[in-house]
């Protein structure tokens, strides 16, 4: 039983890191490509993009001001891509989740709460 249950870990691992390096240069370009399109409207400035395959975050943004996406964004409808991708460029000028940075979001994404909530449905593929 236990000799079971590690293989299978084992091989699931092998079969996510898979799937990541084929999807990885795909995310990069479907993601760069939307956060200029945004940010034509914003005009922040942002030093690195990166994608990485993380198993409970969507994407993050530092204080240096690099952005990281999770590469399975590209697996979701495409309002909800639009919502991370802005969510993540807001905070370059809102650290927080406070109401200007809401309504920095609400100026290209109508609804980000509505769009938030539909998006826990997807967390749990993340895993
Ligand atoms: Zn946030």
């Amino acid at each position: 039983m236990i000799f079971w249950k590690v293989h299978r870990v084992k091989v699931r691992r092998r079969v996510i890191r898979g799937h990541y390096k084929k999807h990885k240069r795909q995310a990069e370009e479907v993601i760069r490509l939307r956060l200029q399109e945004f940010n034509r409207h914003y005009g922040f400035s942002y030093n690195r993009v990166t994608i990485r395959n993380q198993k409970t975050r969507w994407g993050s943004c530092s204080l240096k001001r690099n952005l990281s996406f999770n590469y399975k964004i590209l697996f979701l409808p495409s309002a909800l891509q639009d919502y991370l991708i802005v969510h993540e460029l807001c905070h370059l000028a809102e650290m927080n989740h406070s109401k200007n940075f809401w309504s920095l979001v609400g100026q290209t994404i109508p609804n980000p709460k509505q769009v938030r909530a539909q998006l826990k449905r997807y967390v749990l593929q993340l895993r």
